[in-house]
């Protein structure tokens, strides 16, 4: 069993920010990185809102600089997923990974949240073959095919204008009339002439054989139904928080979010939270690098006062 002083959960930017302010207070932190260092701005190709990039800036990159950042300062970075964690009976707390088992006096939870799925037909299947939650890291491989892409927020219309680099066209599927998106992803993906829209339209089924070839689609207003040919399915409709490792062991929203009080801990003295997993609403990079600062000032002081 190795002893730890402080453990994050995760390594999106709440994490890597967590990680930094708690190794610069000299806490030595070990980040656990789940599936994927960085989180989903890992796979997030465009970043134009985080301060301090004006000419903006890609999630990779960003990830990279937080990384570096946090391990300049003694964050250790343990490249694996936990696998079951025990807060019962409080700290010190118990976290397994596939490899380890860890003790803990404090823990900062920042392990994110996951792309929503349709769950229709042939979604699950075609993954892989033309269904993909990531632009960024299938983009390429639809070089010159038709696309459409589900969701009318945010994340739906900055995918879709990455995916205009690569493809001949791509149709947004949205099941309103009026988009989510904020204005000004909203004027540039009006503006771009590979984009088209078809409104109020659901997709009820993903058809293939072996590769995504068509969708059959639903109109929510007058009920018609039809099919679209397309080379490839992505979607955007949102997230869900990645709260199964400890669920009945921390409260939380109906949704599964975590809840937190002001100084950012959750019900069990000694957990922390930061990041998506316990804000359903701003769900910003920078939002996130904020709740990580004050979740690890928190954290701090918390072992500070117990000490
Ligand atoms: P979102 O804002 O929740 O949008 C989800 C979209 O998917 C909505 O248009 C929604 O339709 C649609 N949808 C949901 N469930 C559906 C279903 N079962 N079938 C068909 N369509 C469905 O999610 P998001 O775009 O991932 O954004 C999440 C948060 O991150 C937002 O706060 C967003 O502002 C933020 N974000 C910001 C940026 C940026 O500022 N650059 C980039 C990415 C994300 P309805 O509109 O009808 O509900």
């Amino acid at each position: 069993m190795q002893k730890e002083k402080v453990i994050v959960i995760g390594s999106g930017p709440a994490g890597l920010t967590a990680a930094l302010y708690t190794a610069r207070a000299n806490l030595q932190p070990l980040v656990i990185s789940g599936s994927q260092l960085g989180g989903q701005i890992s796979i997030t190709n465009e970043v134009e809102n985080y301060p301090g990039f004006p000419e903006g800036t890609t999630g990779p990159e960003l990830v990279d600089l937080m990384q570096r950042q946090a391990e300049k300062f003694g964050t250790r970075i343990l490249i694996d997923e936990v696998s079951e964690v025990d807060f019962r009976n409080g700290s010190p707390f118990t976290v397994k990974t596939h490899g380890d088992t860890f003790e803990a006096e404090v823990i900062i939870m920042c392990v994110g949240a996951s792309p929503k799925r349709l769950g229709i037909p042939g979604e699950e299947e075609m993954i892989g073959r033309g269904v993909s939650f990531c632009a960024t890291c299938d983009g390429f491989f639809f070089r010159e095919k038709d696309v459409v892409v589900v969701g009318g927020g945010d994340s739906a219309m900055e995918e879709a204008l990455f995916l205009t680099r690569f493809v001949n066209e791509v149709k947004i599927i949205h099941r309103r009339g009026e988009l989510r998106a904020g204005e000004a992803l909203k004027q540039r993906a009006f503006a771009n002439e590979k984009m088209s829209f078809v409104w109020d339209t659901v997709v009820d089924e993903i058809k293939g054989n072996g590769k995504v070839q068509a969708i059959a689609t639903r109109n929510t207003k007058s009920g018609a139904v039809g099919e679209m040919a397309t080379d490839g399915v992505f979607i955007y409709i949102g997230h869900y928080p990645n709260s199964d490792l400890f669920k009945d062991q921390l409260d939380m929203d109906e949704a599964e979010y975590l809840l937190i009080d002001k100084r950012m801990m959750t019900s069990m003295p000694g957990v922390f939270s930061a990041g998506e997993i316990s804000d359903p609403v701003f769900r910003q990079i920078a939002t996130s690098v904020g709740q990580g600062t004050a979740a690890a000032m928190m954290a701090e002081r918390w072992l500070a006062e117990r000490e």
